[in-house]
């Protein structure tokens, strides 16, 4: 496989086309004659016929109904002198005889749309395809209205083909005639076709082309081919059987019924189709049979929406469900089928609600048909099943399920939950980036593709997926220098349990720090920021929580700041904390001092005077204990947040303040709205004071947070980040118990417990701050771009010791806790492979990276 791989790189770089392979005029009738190749000596003659040919057609035919993997039963090829038909089941054992031809790179092998076949024939015979012409991909180029065989054929052959042949069963033999006939015209004309894409292609080359700018039309669909060659068979591997036909399953029924309707529902749905597809699997595997033949994905979903008590009934059901649907192809099959005939039980049993361990379940279904008495025929293809039967399944039971109103109103909020934050579209394009020399560099967004092609520093070798090439010799491999996870193309699910319907990026280590990273360690993106479903997410985010505090603890950086003053007031306060002021007293965490004046500017006419006086000291404290007025409310709202945060205030104040205008406290009412902007610089200015009390400030922490940015996930080595801002979506989790009364309301609190820094965007002022364990003095500056809501300050600060302590492999080693920390929380099953918790992040960046410091300050001046 080597060598032939260095071949067909060696084709990718130096297409070699002489192709004049057809001269003249070709015929393009179809005679009676054609050569069926049953015989191992027949096979070896066809080789002697071929090896002297310079090219030739192929097409095969698979089988897919009878068999788990499915077969190639049929190859056809095509001389321009004759027409074989291979009979591949009877030549199984031989085809190796083919090898040769195939692999050699002086004969042309043209096919149709040749995705499929190459890596049937490398499954089932160990053949590679070098030296490829793919008609399709030609008609690409050409950019021809439709690709299809049938319309090349009607074009340019004036051949009409019923493509519903393509479904009959191509086991059978003698095929009949028409099946020979299809198959035949599969590829007798191919050479014909490709002879007339060939003229057109280079015709568009001259017209097309500049003179200094030679694009050969030939050369780019002969290049465009191989690169199909370079695909390579292989099995999917599912963590749980049949996974990923329930979640499809799912979603597709799901939307298909517009909205989620009921809560119940989708639970219910979603664990009975999971069972089902994870039986259909093991049984189709057991049988050799193909998912479909066991069981149709419609009566799967019949039987899933309601579930029928009897075996009677199951039938009836699967059989109705069958009915339904395509009565052409279908109707031939059995239904239900004699797979799940024989394990009516087991189908039974399955739809039983009190199933509390579906572990233990499988594995006694296996048992029971492989086992020493077992129902079924065991053979070395299902024996592995048996012995590797590692089934872990975390469903949810209905028994589990919830009841309570307030737990159907959780539900439902999880719904929109899920609709709002969850991805919108596949986070990864799984787009290629090729070096010059062929090598896969890094799977990538569409985004990465066009930052390139748009300096001219790579050109376009495949769109669909989209693939380039470099045109420059970029820095190094990845797998020369063990990054292989850039090379494994990522799948949109969740990474933890596999979970495709919906997911939202998380970032492994949370951002309070990494934004602190210095920027050649934040590159790394792609690899720490992964997909989770909302659930895991909500794991994963609150095992990251207890881990800041242990942080926290660890390093004696408190996670919040503790208090802050209004900086006019600090002298008065630093000069009376000597004697006898109680430091108690001084200053007030800043969320407190949100939250306050938030209640008091919205609900303070109608509170009990009692907690309006609370609140009113709280505020007070702040500002030295002075009187406060209306604009020192509104001033106090926005103390600690970044400019950021006070933009999203500022936009969202006609909403939240209307009920309330005119009216905050009775004896403020000419004071109120009139100040917004004085408030906003001043706010910017206040002192910040140490203490050890966090408790109201943690009162956030509850909130999950959310965050959108488009360009992270698709990152990679030679990436091409463009840095565009990020946008932060906090959520107050409705459910969480609402500590703060009135005032907290959902979407009260804009701090949130992570991010909140505003990495572009003018500072105004500074802000004092006071960690006395760092530098023991009353006040340090602090640049005001840092809320000091969050967890900011805290993250800064961590950053800064452990670079100034540890260095960079200081901060190596901390990426690597986190990970450790979230491998340890989620146990995930499905990170992309390369993916490791001690990922050094050490690269080298090459000359047009955007990582390398040259061209960061280029991109800089550019903007
Ligand atoms: P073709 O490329 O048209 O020669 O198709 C090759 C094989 O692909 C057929 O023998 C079928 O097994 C399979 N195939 C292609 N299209 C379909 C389809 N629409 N439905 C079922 N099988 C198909
Ligand atoms: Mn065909
Ligand atoms: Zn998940």
């Amino acid at each position: 496989m080597r060598l032939v791989t260095a071949e067909i790189f060696e084709l990718v770089e130096n297409p070699r086309l002489e192709f004049s392979f057809i001269d003249g005029i070709v015929d393009s009738e179809i005679s009676e004659e054609y050569t069926w190749v049953e015989t191992v000596s027949q096979l070896k003659e066809l080789l002697d016929v071929l090896i002297k040919e310079r090219v030739f057609a192929v097409d095969t035919e698979q089988h897919s109904l009878r068999s788990f993997l499915g077969f190639t039963a049929l190859i056809q090829i095509s001389t321009r002198k004759e027409d074989y038909l291979v009979d591949t089941i009877a030549l199984h054992d031989s085809m190796g005889v083919l090898r040769p031809v195939f692999a050699e790179p002086s004969i042309c092998k043209v096919f149709h749309g040749a995705d499929n076949d190459v890596l049937w024939l490398q499954r089932d015979f160990h053949i590679y395809v070098v030296n490829l012409f793919d008609t399709a991909k030609a008609c690409d180029l050409l950019s021809k209205p439709q690709k299809s065989l049938a319309y090349l054929l009607e074009t340019y052959c004036g051949v009409t083909t019923n493509k519903l042949l393509q479904r009959e069963d191509w086991r059978q033999r003698p095929l009949s005639k028409e099946m020979v006939q299809y198959a035949r015209i599969d590829a007798h004309y191919l050479l014909y076709i490709a002879n007339c894409l060939i003229t057109e292609l280079k015709q568009q080359g001259t017209e097309i082309s500049c003179p200094d700018d030679k694009f050969d039309f030939v050369l780019e669909a002969s290049r465009r081919s191989n690169m199909t060659c370079l695909q390579l068979y292989a099995k999917e591997v599912e963590a749980f059987p049949g996974e990923s036909a329930a979640s499809s399953l799912t979603s597709r029924h799901l939307n298909g019924q517009g909205a989620v309707s009921s809560v119940y529902f989708k639970t219910e749905f979603q664990d009975l189709v999971m069972r089902l597809c994870a039986w259909r699997d093991i049984m189709a595997r057991v049988h050799d049979e193909s998912l479909r033949y066991v069981l149709s994905d419609q009566a799967i979903v019949a039987l899933a929406d309601r579930p029928p008590m009897t075996l009677a009934e199951i039938c009836r059901t699967i059989t109705q469900a069958d009915l339904n649907v395509d009565l052409s192809f279908n109707s031939l099959l059995p239904s239900p089928s004699s797979v799940v005939c024989s394990h009516l039980d087991d189908v039974h049993t399955l739809l039983q609600d009190n199933i509390s361990n579906l572990n233990d379940i499988f594995p006694m279904i296996l048992q029971k048909c492989l086992g020493s008495s077992g129902s079924c025929p065991l053979s070395i293809l299902n024996y592995a099943l048996l012995v590797n039967c590692n089934l872990k399944v975390s469903l949810v039971s209905k028994q589990n399920m919830v009841k309570s109103s307030k737990q159907v109103a959780r539900k439902t909020s999880r719904e929109l939950f899920v609709q709002k934050f969850s991805c919108k579209t596949p986070v990864y394009h799984n787009c290629k980036i090729f070096a010059n020399d062929g090598r896969l560099l890094c799977y990538c967004d569409r985004r990465k593709l066009e930052w390139y092609l748009h300096r001219e520093l790579a050109k376009l070798v495949d769109d669909n997926p989209p693939a380039i090439m470099l045109l420059f010799e970029p820095k190094g491999r990845p797998e020369d220098e063990d990054n292989d996870f850039y090379i494994q193309s990522k799948k949109n699910i969740c990474v933890c349990c596999g979970e495709g319907n919906h997911y939202l990026r998380y970032r492994i280590i949370p951002s309070c720090y990494r934004i602190h990273f210095p920027e050649h360690l934040k590159s790394h993106r792609s690899h720490d920021i992964v997909l989770l479903c909302v659930d895991c997410h909500e794991v994963a985010h609150s095992a990251a929580e207890k881990y800041k505090k242990q942080i926290a603890a660890e390093f004696g950086i408190p996670l919040f700041v503790s208090k802050v003053v209004d900086s006019k007031e600090v002298q008065v306060i630093s000069g009376s904390s000597e004697s006898a002021t109680n430091d108690e007293e001084v200053g007030v965490p800043p969320l407190q001092l949100r939250t306050a004046a938030m209640a008091l500017l919205r609900h303070g006419p109608r509170m009990p005077s009692k907690r309006r006086e609370e609140l009113m000291q709280i505020v007070m404290r702040y500002y030295g204990g002075r009187e406060i007025t209306g604009a020192d409310l509104e001033a106090a709202l926005l103390v600690g947040m970044s400019p950021h945060e006070r933009r999203r205030l500022k936009k969202k104040k006609g909403i939240s303040f209307k009920h309330s205008a005119g009216s905050i406290l009775p004896n403020m009412q000419n004071n109120v709205g009139c100040t917004e902007t004085s408030s906003i610089v001043d706010a910017s200015e206040v002192g910040i004071l140490n203490s050890s009390d966090s408790t109201k400030a943690e009162a956030c922490n509850g909130q999950q947070e959310f965050r959108k940015a488009d360009d992270d996930v698709g990152d990679s080595t030679i990436g091409a980040d463009s840095g565009v801002d990020e946008v932060n979506y906090t959520f107050k989790d409705s459910l969480k118990s609402d500590t703060h009364g009135a005032s907290n309301r959902k979407g009260d609190c804009i701090g949130n417990s992570d991010d909140n820094y505003e990495s572009r965007g003018p500072s105004n002022g500074t802000v004092e701050l006071n960690h006395k364990k760092y530098d023991g003095t009353a006040q340090s500056k602090h640049n005001s771009k840092l809320s000091l809501l969050g967890h900011g300050p805290h993250g800064k600060q961590v950053v800064n010791h452990l670079l100034k302590e540890y260095g960079e492999d200081g901060v190596r080693q901390f990426c690597q806790r986190w990970r450790q920390v979230f491998v340890e929380a989620l146990q995930p099953r499905f990170l992309p492979a390369g993916w490791d918790v001690m990922h050094s992040g050490r690269r080298d960046f090459g000359e047009f990276s955007v990582y390398n410091p040259a061209n960061k300050a280029l991109d800089l001046v550019k903007s």
